[in-house]
């Protein structure tokens, strides 16, 4: 049993992928349940796959020079792990009242929860490629299926090998395979194939846990990203028996008919609790997995920075939708961010806004590792090893959104939205229409205050204004196999 402090545990209690958003092509684009953590104390401040050798091949990666005699004695291994489609309302350490993440929940008192962390994206390809990069999707340019040979100039991966450490990524997503740029930097990296229909733990931690015990040295680098919380909402029957209640209706968790009856205005309560209660289901199912992995990781433990978020959240009925990938409320932007590592104090919990973004120039700032100057996010490290510093009022955006339809057209990358402190501007291209929301007081995104709060929309329309501004455009230089347009064009991607 991994218990590495058991005195910290205080609260157990508490994609589409994109390829069915395209044929779903959807539903009016729309609160959120978002909540903090209500018995933990808030302290803003201080406190089949394929499989190679794939070293990336920018000056950094390719440094092998610079990574043989790079210093590394010292420095702890790194774990990051991207728990696909995992609402932080839906997390016991993020207040939530059933027993979804025990295992979660204890590394998270063993370190710092971020209670208002964003993701840059409504789903899986933009957003993972800002977590490892540190950069907003306008800055990394990798919005939607375009294959490219890298994601940028460098990774975190790129960056940590060129450091001297072993890297590893485990993944779950096609979306997250060579063909759009995510195998650079890493010594090993496997796709497994993701399973909608199985019932079964993805087995993406069986084949992390696997490399640990062959990996030839420390310090490593391994990201692991499962899918074994997104939909079809799937798990054995006795996570079921734990979290389904009565129901007799037809709504079984699969995506497609989910997304249907949505459509059609056909999910009532019952429904959307019934989906809920699947959904959670699976999150317990995934937490079991998360502890396992943990366990063997125990050896290690001290020595090892963990952290663990999400690329985006899920829609349940909030703002009239299922699923993710349309809209920008809180219910899809919002994910959680547990960091746990040597010199984090146990119990930290920083109420600020955050975003994924500051996941890579963070655990630089763990490394000791000095950020490349170009970065989006910033080193929120300074939070606990600076206890006067807090994050500053900064501005946080989110952007392509795919999949909707409108008068029979289908439109990707139509929404944004731009973040500051607590007001939250949301901007639709093709209307013109803008709404501004105040998440103090309304948490759900439900009154627009933009006619009231007239100053801080002209700030957050000038900030975005600023964003949209600077477009870095990735051309595409790997085309993709004949395999790989055959199974897009199966999924209902490729045109
Ligand atoms: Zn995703």
């Amino acid at each position: 049993m991994w218990t590495p402090n058991p005195s910290a545990w205080s609260r157990s209690n508490g994609h589409l992928c994109a390829w069915l958003l395209a044929i779903l092509v959807m539903l009016p684009a729309g609160g959120c349940n978002s909540s903090t953590s209500e018995d933990a104390p808030t302290v803003s401040q201080g406190q089949q796959a394929s499989s190679s050798d794939t070293h990336g091949e920018s000056s950094i990666a390719a440094d092998n020079g610079a990574r043989e005699s790079a210093t590394t004695g010292e420095r702890p291994n790194v774990v990051l792990i991207s728990v696909d489609t995992l609402r932080a309302d839906h997390l016991g350490c993020y207040g939530y009242d059933r027993p979804t993440s025990p295992a979660l929940d204890r590394l998270a008192n063993q370190g710092a929860v971020f209670d208002d962390a964003s993701a840059t994206s409504p789903w899986t390809l933009p957003s993972h490629a800002s977590l490892l990069t540190g950069l907003f999707p306008r800055h990394h340019g990798l919005l939607y299926y375009r294959p490219i040979s890298r994601i940028s100039d460098f990774t975190l991966a790129d960056l940590l090998a060129a450091q001297g450490y072993e890297t590893a990524a485990f993944v779950n997503s096609m979306f997250l395979d060579r063909p759009y740029g995510f195998a650079n930097g890493f010594d090993r990296f496997e796709y497994l194939r993701e399973d909608t229909k199985s019932k079964m733990p993805s087995g993406i931690f069986a084949e992390a846990r696997q490399w640990l015990t062959r990996r030839r040295a420390r310090p490593f680098f391994l990201f692991v990203h499962a899918y074994d919380v997104h939909s079809d909402y799937r798990s054995l029957p006795k996570y079921e028996q734990q979290f389904v209640g009565e129901y007799d209706g037809a709504v079984d968790g699969g995506t497609v008919q989910m997304a249907l009856l949505a459509r059609e205005g056909q999910l009532d309560d019952d429904d959307v609790a019934h989906l809920v209660d699947l959904y959670d289901a699976g999150i317990r199912q995934f937490d079991d997995e998360l502890e396992r992995f943990l366990e063997q990781l125990q050896a290690e433990f001290e020595h090892t920075a963990i952290i663990v978020t999400s690329d985006h959240g899920e829609e349940f009925m909030d703002h009239g939708n299922v699923l993710h990938g349309r809209a920008h409320f809180q219910e899809v932007i919002r994910v959680p961010l547990v960091i746990r590592a040597p010199g984090i104090p146990p119990g930290t919990r920083i109420a600020e806004p955050v975003s994924i973004v500051d996941v890579v120039p963070t655990v630089l700032g763990l490394l000791g590792i000095e950020p490349p100057g170009n970065l989006d996010g910033l080193d929120l490290g300074q939070t606990w090893r600076s206890p006067a510093w807090t994050p500053p009022s900064r501005f946080l955006f989110s952007e392509a959104d795919h999949g909707t339809q409108r008068d029979g057209v289908q439109l990707n990358g139509i929404k944004w939205t731009v973040r500051h402190d607590n007001f939250k501007m949301h901007y639709d291209r093709p209307t013109g229409r803008t709404e501004l929301f105040d998440l103090a007081s309304d948490p759900h995104e439900r009154v627009d205050v933009a006619g009231q709060e007239t100053a801080a929309f002209m700030r957050l329309k000038d900030q975005l204004d600023r964003y949209l501004a600077g477009s870095r455009e990735r051309p595409t230089s790997q085309p993709l196999s004949d395999e790989e347009r055959r199974r897009l064009k199966t999924l209902g991607y490729a045109n």
